[in-house]
């Protein structure tokens, strides 16, 4: 494998190994800790999407590159809107991926609700240190007197309030003496700050709610700014990664865990917050508000739908792992917002599945051909390279006989200028089988073609010394009629037909390919009946297909769905 591309957060890591920023820190137990310690830190309110896949390979491929570790963090401090499906499909995913937070026998699988207790016995001590107050305004007023970016805030008439009163109304507030709103704790910072996020904002609130892990043991939930900080020095993570929007955040992270090291919980070094570019990638939308929407007007079949974004929907559609890995790897990572084009994504599961997919022949759009010179009843096996690449893999072989389904498109009774597919006179290949030569075709009573005819030449068999005496420019698929699996093939391409669904706050749902997804019966190589699910093929001439993984049952057919076809043939 080909080293990683060094990018922005590799080269501050190694100016941190450089100068030992983290060598000789000790877990609780005295054990050494990992120069390099990152997590993935997902709140459990959604799937995730193909801009998770990108901080995942970039917080777990940092770990694995630099032999540290990364945790997977749930941030669940959300109770509304979170919940265990979430949860698990979350873990699946980045279990599919192919990463693992197990080092030395340990799980380094953690939840933001585990810390609850913690984190209230240190707004306690911020309180005692008079930097945490409760307000008791309302939710309105305390947004509206946060001023703006010419205004200072004006403090609260709270904001004085001895720290034993604080102390007293926070306790009775986890006790549950008050209704939802009745007031929140907030950091005594500077209502004047630049920063507005610095203008004392809210480490927790009242919300009597009941939360998926810790059921109803709390009725106030830390915020994200105070919780997200004090899980990262928790878990000694030395380089905590997040997206470019959190960047004003930054120094309300610096100013908790420097808080909480001046009351001595924490120790130097602190982990520090490094941000990156989101993933936006064309032709799809990372919302997870907006992915909601098209599940419940059920504008695709689910989450898992093959044309999601989704961790889920991928995986159906047929990417591998490994795809998503390269990918990932050929954007980078960098400080500055861009797009990826969907071409990029394609590209490199094409790339991944051209190395390793085995070949097969499935004939999309049937028209039957029938060899009039060839005996009824009988037959002969065809064989073919599994991989033309790779004689590892070995051969295939599959039954040719009398009648044949190719592709209606190979056949045309009034040819264009330079097509050499089949028409009345013409002679091709029939790949891995015979030179014929069409002698043309039946038709119905309202003229439509139902099969084509021809004569195949015996001695132009593939494989045989006689295959080159007859030279013919064209070379079709086919499958023989009689032996064929027919199956279900869906054809699924772009969800959207525009590069911004969403731009500028337009509607996305009128951007919504209508042709996204096409089902259609085939007939395929025989071998292929006993696919298994999650098996991948190429479909020569067609593109890369996979068996379903939900609907290719034992016993049955397999139902295939398109990946990605062979070429990048959009916008052409
Ligand atoms: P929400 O809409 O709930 O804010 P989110 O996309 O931020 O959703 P999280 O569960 O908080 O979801 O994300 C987990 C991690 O994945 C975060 O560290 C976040 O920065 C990162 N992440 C989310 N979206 C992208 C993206 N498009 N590109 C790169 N990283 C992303
Ligand atoms: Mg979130
Ligand atoms: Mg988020």
């Amino acid at each position: 494998a080909t080293p990683p591309a060094s990018n922005f957060v590799r080269a501050l890591i190694e100016h941190d190994l450089a100068s030992g920023k983290h060598a000789h820190r000790k877990d609780a137990a005295g054990q050494p800790l990992p120069t390099v310690i990152t997590r993935f830190p997902p709140e459990p309110n959604g799937y995730l999407h193909i801009g998770h896949a990108k901080s995942i390979c970039l917080n777990f491929g940092l770990a694995r590159d630099f032999g540290g570790r990364c945790h997977l963090r749930f941030d669940d401090t959300n109770p509304v809107k979170e919940d265990t499906e979430y949860v698990d499909t979350i873990i699946d995913s980045v279990r599919w991926l192919g990463f693992s937070w197990e080092q030395g026998g340990t799980a380094h699988l953690h939840y933001a609700s585990d810390y609850f207790e913690r984190l209230y016995q240190f707004a306690e001590l911020l309180i005692q240190a008079g930097k945490a107050y409760v307000d008791s305004q309302d939710a309105e007023t305390i947004a509206a007197t946060r001023g703006n970016f010419s205004e200072p805030g004006t403090p609260s008439p709270w904001r004085t309030r001895s720290v034993e009163e604080n102390l007293q109304l926070f306790r009775d507030m986890r006790a549950g003496k008050y209704p939802d709103g009745a007031h929140v704790l907030r950091a005594k910072i500077d209502m004047a700050a630049p920063n507005i996020v610095m203008r004392d904002p809210i480490l927790y609130r009242i919300r009597h709610a009941h939360h998926h892990r810790t059921g109803d043991a709390w009725c106030i939930y830390p915020m994200y700014d105070f919780t997200h900080c004090v899980s990262d020095a928790l878990e000694s993570i030395t380089h905590s990664l997040c997206t470019l929007e959190f960047e004003n955040n930054r120094p309300l992270y610096d100013w908790v865990l420097h808080a909480l090291r001046d009351a001595g919980v924490f120790a130097d070094p602190l982990p520090h917050q490094y941000e990156f570019a989101r993933l936006n990638l064309t032709y799809a939308i990372t919302s997870k508000r907006k992915l909601l929407q098209l599940v419940n007007e059920k504008r695709v079949d689910g989450w898992d739908d093959p044309r999601m974004p989704t961790l889920v929907g991928i995986r159906r559609r047929g990417y591998t792992p490994e795809s998503i890995q390269l990918f990932c790897e050929r954007i980078g990572v960098s400080k500055a917002d861009s797009w990826i084009d969907m071409s990029v994504l394609e590209g490199a599961v094409r790339d991944d599945l051209d190395a390793r997919a085995p070949r097969a022949v499935a004939v999309l759009d049937p028209l039957k051909l029938i060899i009039d010179n060839y005996p009824e009843g009988q037959s002969e096996t065809c064989t073919a390279p599994v991989h033309p690449k790779k004689p590892e893999l070995g051969k295939r072989e599959f039954p040719l006989s009398r009648e044949l389904w190719i592709e209606r498109e190979d056949f045309q009774e009034e040819p264009p200028k330079g097509y050499f597919r089949l028409f009345p006179g013409n002679k091709v290949r029939l790949r891995y089988g015979y030179v014929i030569e069409c002698t043309g075709c039946d038709k119905d009573a309202d003229g439509n073609i139902t099969a084509v005819r021809a004569t195949y030449l015996p001695e132009t068999k593939s494989g045989t010394p006689g295959a080159d005496s007859v030279k013919v420019k064209g070379n079709i698929h086919w499958v023989s009629a009689a032996h064929a699996c027919a199956a279900e093939v869906r054809l699924y391409d772009r969800l959207f037909k525009e590069p911004h669904p969403d731009a500028g706050g337009r509607d996305f749902l009128q951007a919504l390919n209508p042709d996204s997804k096409r089902t259609l019966t085939a007939y395929l190589e025989p071998g292929l009946a006993t696919a298994r699910p999650e098996d991948r093929f190429q479909f020569e001439r067609h593109g890369y297909f996979v068996a379903d993984r939900v609907d290719t049952q034992p016993g049955k057919p397999p139902v295939f769905n398109r990946i990605v076809g062979l070429k990048d043939s959009w916008g052409k």
